[in-house]
Order: C-alpha cells, then sequence, then structure tokens
C-alpha cells in the first residue's frame, strides 16, 4: 500500500511558506506523488504485464494501458469483502442464492481515481512551474518563477486529489478468471482471460527475456513468436525469438551460434526491393 503521507505533509508546508521558489517545489512534489500514484498501479500489475508491452510512458497512458490489459477497475473505487464462512464443500462457483446467505466482512478499500485528471494536473503542473516560458521576441523578459498565484491554484488541486487517493486502504490488481503459461525461461506468465482479444501479442513479464506470444482464441493458447533460420552450413534450424529481430533498425545486424555446427549466424535488418502485392 502506498503511503503518501510524507508528501502530503511537505506540500502543506512549502505552501505554507508561499515564496515562489517554495510554490515551485511544491509543483515539482505534486508530480512526483503523481507519478508514484500512477508507478505503484504498475509495480504491482507487473505479474500480468510486461514493460516491453507499455507503449507509452506518461503516467495516465501507463494507467490507461493497465485498465485495457490488466484490470477494468485499477484506477476505480471498490471496498473488497470476504465471507465469515467458507462456501459448502463441494461448490464451485456459489448460486446468487449461496452468496447472499452469507455475512461479509470488508478487508479495505480502493479508493480510484481519475487517469485523465491526474494527467492533465502532472502536464499543468510543469507548465505553470517548471518550465520557463519561450521569448517571443527581444523585448520579452523571461521570469525567473512562473505565475505564483495559478501555481498555488495547481498545487492546491493536486493536492486534494492526492488527499482522496491516501484513504485507500487497499489496492488491488484485479480480479477475475486467470490463464497462464511457463516461458522457456521458467517464468510464469499470468493474464485476465476477459482481457485477452484473438491475435494479441503479449512479451514475457521477465524483463531480461525477450520471449513473446501470440494469444490464440479459439485454442485458448499462447503460441511462441520466432523467427525461423536455417544455417547454410550445416542446414540445421534455428528458431530464434522474433522480439529480437523486430528490435533491429536498419542495417543492424546481430549473430549467434548454430547449435549443430557452432557456425556464427548473422542477421540483418536491411531494406529491398519488393514484388507487386498481390
Ligand atoms: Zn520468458
Ligand atoms: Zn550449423
Amino acid at each position: 500500500m502506498i503511503n503518501l503521507n510524507k508528501s502530503i505533509s511537505t506540500i502543506e508546508k512549502l505552501l505554507k511558506e508561499n515564496s515562489d521558489a517554495s510554490l515551485t517545489y511544491a509543483a515539482l512534489e505534486c508530480r512526483l506523488a503523481i507519478e508514484r500514484i500512477c508507478y505503484e498501479r504498475l509495480r504491482l500489475a507487473h505479474d500480468y504485464i510486461s514493460h516491453d508491452d507499455l507503449k507509452k510512458w506518461q503516467p495516465r497512458d501507463i494507467v490507461q494501458t493497465l485498465i485495457k490489459e490488466v484490470d477494468t477497475k485499477i484506477a476505480s473505487t471498490f471496498t473488497l469483502s470476504i465471507s465469515k464462512e467458507p462456501l459448502p464443500e463441494g461448490s464451485t462457483e456459489p448460486t446468487l442464492e449461496e452468496y447472499k446467505a452469507q455475512e461479509y466482512v470488508p478487508i479495505g478499500t480502493q479508493v480510484g481515481f481519475n487517469p485523465n485528471k491526474l494527467g492533465k494536473l502532472w502536464n499543468g503542473l510543469a507548465n505553470l512551474a517548471l518550465h520557463s516560458p519561450i521569448p517571443t521576441n527581444k523585448s520579452t523578459a523571461i521570469p525567473h518563477y512562473g505565475n505564483p498565484d495559478k501555481i498555488r491554484k495547481k498545487v492546491k488541486d493536486t493536492l486534494e486529489e492526492i488527499k482522496k487517493i491516501n484513504e485507500g486502504t487497499l489496492m488491488s490488481s484485479g480480479m477475475g478468471k486467470e490463464v497462464s503459461f511457463d516461458c522457456i525461461c521458467g517464468s510464469k506468465n499470468k493474464r485476465r482471460l476477459g482481457l485477452l482479444r484473438n491475435g494479441q501479442v503479449v512479451s514475457c513479464i521477465n524483463y531480461q527475456c525477450n520471449e513473446s506470444f501470440e494469444y490464440v482464441e479459439s485454442g485458448m493458447l499462447f503460441a511462441r513468436r520466432s523467427f525461423e533460420i536455417t544455417c547454410l552450413k550445416c542446414g540445421k534450424l534455428a528458431d530464434i525469438p522474433k522480439k529480437i529481430v523486430e528490435k533491429l533498425r536498419t542495417d543492424q545486424q546481430i549473430h549467434f551460434e548454430c547449435e549443430g555446427c557452432g557456425e556464427k549466424i548473422y542477421i540483418k535488418f536491411a531494406p529491398m526491393q519488393a514484388q507487386e502485392p498481390k
């Protein structure tokens, strides 16, 4: 559970000081708090998503990817409760009556947030306080600090949001049916079944692993994505992770040793003349 008390007290102290410099520093502390809120969600979700499958890096975009790929409720407010008594033996999927007959104890509340709103505050704080304006002509003076009234207002708005989120007592990485598979590197990869799309490419959650898989909905299986290449010397087929090839830039070369004869096999990514598409 992320604790934002220190951020909150620092920001409050800086607001009280109320100098141009302290307001600027308060804006920076607000941005750091927003980043911690969003990245903590990501940290908890890392069993379900690889670093390589995140394509955009602003805190807002990260949370939105998590909502789409890991848990639709990752930024929502809800209370989680457990039943006092275990379910009758042998019942796997309880009926509505069985659910209703139980007594529940709340175990915690996740306080949600609107990632777009946090993203706007994050950008607004930087624009007002953390960048100097670009002069439009020779006579424009470049101020040392941004407009203090505007910065104070933005910091106060952000502080309110941070305090609300800090009231949460639980952070969940989601519920719902899971599917899992083991990668050749040994890592167990888990995904929420309800959020998988046919043909979706998922990278192994081990950040040092280059393997990626394509989800095949009809068979509920993950097919390894590889690039096949035949050794010119001994004819043995090599099967290298497709992501290694996809990461190559134009004319960049990589090589590996053939498992059959030890020959070095080189691969390079290069544009070539193509046939008219059929
Ligand atoms: Zn792996
Ligand atoms: Zn060979």
